[in-house]
């Protein structure tokens, strides 16, 4: 990416085992995320491109000597953040928070939207996939690497439990795979809040029984006219706007909590003084997504959820450019590139 709007595929050096922690992954599937959106609307323009992508599956081509997990021909998913596995944050299951790690396509590293990845930290990192390289399961399992576990991340840290009334905030395909989450962990009401009847209509079939499609003030209205006046005990912030933020934080009960995972786009969170007073939790932050495949995926590959199915596009590496544009446009819900 070179700037808003300008999104290039480029020959770049091939990837290379530089560490001997190292593996090099041929990537077989990658995908655009909501929050690749964000540079594609505000990034300055320059003349050294960026790369992009923190979403891939792929087959580990080599590995380095200190590799133990991992052989070429492994089917891999990797999520979004890259991690050591050992380090006192990995063991507490916050791998975005590594004290090794680090995330895809900065700082030198390679992005997932490319054909190859030295992938470090292979032994805490990837995790492997016991499918083939083209399975049918391929769009359910590529969610693992960052939307699935960010809905179940939003959920956890919204508190959903069995008997508890959810609101989730945004129907992109985070919101979306919150949806799925909500209902996983034992949610019977869950309501979503958004407006595109494609989306919609996948929300529902994930089990969400109330749809607002009102916006700021009487989308809060609507919440709590649906809830007995008291608002959810469980909200799923899954946008990161101001706006939204505010109608989380204004559609959660007193003593409820609101989970976010959308990338705040402003300093404060607002609503401070009814939050404190209803003494409402406010959790959330970027998903340790390595810490929920493997109890996600048994849930993948039996078929009980289908995350997969926000994918309503699927192109090659060639037509990035126009998938990017077709995301933000609200014409796809979610891209997926096919090697
Ligand atoms: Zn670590």
């Amino acid at each position: 990416m070179y700037g808003a709007g300008d999104v290039r595929i480029e020959t770049v050096p091939d990837a290379h085992l530089i560490e001997s922690t190292d593996a090099l992954v041929v990537v077989t599937r990658a995908s655009i995320c909501g929050s690749d959106l964000w540079p594609y609307n505000q990034m300055e323009p320059g003349e050294t491109g960026q790369r992009m992508g923190h979403e891939f599956i792929g087959v580990v081509e080599a590995v380095g000597d200190d590799v133990r997990t991992v052989k070429p021909g492994d089917v891999v998913v990797a999520p979004f953040a890259w991690s050591d596995g050992t380090c006192v944050f990995c063991q507490a299951g916050l791998q975005t928070s590594c004290l090794h790690g680090g995330f895809w396509a900065r700082d030198g590293i390679d992005g997932g939207q490319g054909e190859a990845v030295r992938v470090p930290q292979a032994d805490g990192t990837l995790v492997v996939l016991p499918v083939g390289e083209d399975d049918a399961l391929m769009p359910s399992l590529l969610t693992l690497s960052d939307v699935m576990g960010t809905g179940h991340h939003a959920a956890l840290a919204a508190k959903v439990g069995a008997g508890k009334t959810v609101a989730v905030v945004g129907d992109g395909a985070v919101g979306l795979c919150g949806v799925i989450a909500a209902r996983r962990l034992g949610s019977e009401r869950i309501i979503i809040l958004g407006r595109h009847p494609d989306r919609i209509a996948l929300a529902k079939d994930f089990g969400a029984t109330d749809v607002v499609s009102e916006r700021g003030g009487e989308a809060v209205e609507r919440v709590r006219e649906l809830t007995d006046g008291f608002g959810a005990h469980s909200v799923l912030e899954c946008v990161g706007h101001g706006q939204s933020t505010i109608t989380a934080l204004s559609v959660v009960r007193p003593g409820g909590a609101v989970g976010r995972v959308g990338l705040p786009q402003q300093e404060a969170i607002p609503t401070t003084l009814t939050t404190f007073f209803d003494n409402v939790t406010i959790g959330g932050g970027p998903a340790p997504a390595r810490a929920y495949i493997e109890e996600l995926l048994p849930d993948v590959l039996d078929g009980r959820i289908e995350p997969g199915r926000v994918f309503d596009r699927v192109g090659s590496l060639d037509e990035v450019p126009d998938g990017y544009r077709a995301m933000n446009e609200r014409e796809s819900i979610k891209f997926l590139v096919k090697f």
